[in-house]
């Protein structure tokens, strides 16, 4: 079911969201070859805490940390740990959500570790605009497919590929709500948008083919061809006035 939020509720939920979205942006300056992809969580994970929200994620179906931290040709669900030390070149995709008074915000970036290769500049950057492009296909009148349909194409045309297996998700008093919002669609199908839906948009970017292997931990999501992968995502609300976004500082 799709729990339509009023306006005052998603001036509550911006709280939240903008407490994600602040330690998104710290995890992202600790992004830095030579520390640990666990020294980055912690990093997110404490201006969680110093702001009286809950890292929405630990503890989520047994997740062990408050973010995912992604590196190279993991897609997503990264756990961070002490062992994995970010090298010069890599592409780190943090993800993060912050609870704060019975709201949720979730988030999450592709951030560079020193210098890139252009080739993965590319793909970080094309990964972010087709979040963007995403957003402002989430019109209220319009369908759920007309945002996965926005991404997948502005995606394809530059040679990548869409994951298939993970969508977005609607987000408010829970991280997953009602409805899945697939990177991937036809325009015009699916659920109808209305004011007062926030969901997750997340468009999850594949260099090399859409497919995808999991890790015996159970979490990890890689790519099958080793080729990198990058992830972009913020809450938005759908309103009378067009999408906005709630994952801001
Ligand atoms: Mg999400």
């Amino acid at each position: 079911m799709i729990e339509l939020k009023t306006t005052a509720e998603i001036v509550q939920m911006k709280d939240a969201c903008k407490i994600a979205a602040g330690a998104l942006q710290a995890a992202g300056e600790a992004v830095k070859p030579g520390v640990s992809t666990e020294y980055i969580n912690k990093v997110a994970e404490d201006f969680i805490i110093r702001h009286g929200a809950v890292p929405t994620f630990k503890g989520y179906n047994g997740f062990p940390a408050a973010s995912c931290i992604s590196v190279n040709d993991t897609i997503i669900h990264g756990i961070p740990s002490k062992t994995q030390i970010i090298q010069p070149g890599d592409i780190v995709s943090v993800d993060v959500g912050a609870t704060f008074k019975g709201y949720v915000g979730d988030n999450a970036a592709t951030f560079a570790a020193g210098e890139i290769s252009p080739e993965a500049q590319r793909l970080c950057d094309t990964t972010r605009e087709s979040l963007y492009e995403g957003i402002a296909a989430a019109v209220a009148g319009g369908r759920i497919g007309d945002i996965g349909s926005t991404i997948q194409r502005y995606c394809e045309e530059r040679g990548y590929s869409v994951v298939r297996e993970f969508t977005g998700h609607g987000c408010g008093r829970v991280m997953h709500e009602d409805p899945s919002v697939p990177n991937f669609g036809t325009p015009g199908r699916g659920v109808r948008l209305l004011p007062g839906m926030t969901i997750a948009i997340e468009p999850m970017i594949n260099m090399g083919g859409a497919g995808i292997r999991q890790l015996p931990d159970g979490w990890t999501i890689k790519t099958r061809d080793g080729k990198l992968s990058a992830h972009f995502e913020h809450t938005i609300a759908i309103t009378s006035n067009g999408p906005v976004i709630l994952t801001t500082a």
